[in-house]
């Protein structure tokens, strides 16, 4: 019996963007498997020390790339992190990097409950375009996608590129 091959897709971006609203939607759609990084390593106390600055847990990337090895070996998985340069490059086929207005940024973070230098730090991450940059450098450029990720209508089209870029993979890999 032949098993179909299916692509691994990393949704990344800035905290706040959309990507897990992205994710869980298009993993609906398409049938491919979700995996939120977070929780993950939430799940499985993947941590390393704790980071006094910005009082939260710092990942243990190594073990979260142990973690996820043998499911993404065998595809068909889309990952959620707002980062992306310590996953394995050969891991993905498709990388897409959510993108927001900085106004839209601050009140959904604000929304969150993000105050003071967390919120600042996050908006400017943003600004800064880190996680393009990020994923710029981690992965083919070609295989980077910016998608623009401000009202629901960008959701709506975002969710419809990507079914359809999936469909295409499976026709020309299978
Ligand atoms: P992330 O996982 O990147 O941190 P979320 O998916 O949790 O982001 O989304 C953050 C907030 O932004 C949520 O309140 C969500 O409903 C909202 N949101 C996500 N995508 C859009 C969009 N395309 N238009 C408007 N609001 C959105
Ligand atoms: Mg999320």
């Amino acid at each position: 019996m032949k098993i179909m091959k299916r692509p691994n897709i990393l949704l990344t971006g800035t905290p706040g963007v959309g990507k897990t609203t992205l994710g869980k939607e298009l993993a609906q759609r398409t049938g491919l498997a979700y995996v939120n990084v977070g929780d993950l390593a939430q799940e499985g106390q993947l941590f390393d020390g704790f980071d006094e600055e910005y009082q939260c847990p710092v990942l243990d990337e190594d073990r979260v790339v142990d973690e996820l090895e043998d499911k993404m070996g065998d595809g068909g998985v889309i990952v959620d992190y707002h980062g992306c340069d310590f996953f394995p490059e050969r891991w993905f086929q498709i990388v897409f990097v959510l993108r927001t207005d900085n106004t839209n940024l601050y009140s959904r973070l604000e929304g969150r409950g993000y105050t003071g230098k967390k919120l600042q730090d996050n908006v400017q991450c943003e600004i800064f375009q880190t996680i393009y940059e990020e994923a710029m450098e981690a992965y083919k450029e070609e295989i980077v996608h910016q998608l623009p990720s401000n009202e629901p209508e960008d959701l709506d089209r975002n969710l419809e590129q990507i079914v359809q870029w999936v469909e295409q993979w499976m026709k020309d890999n299978n």
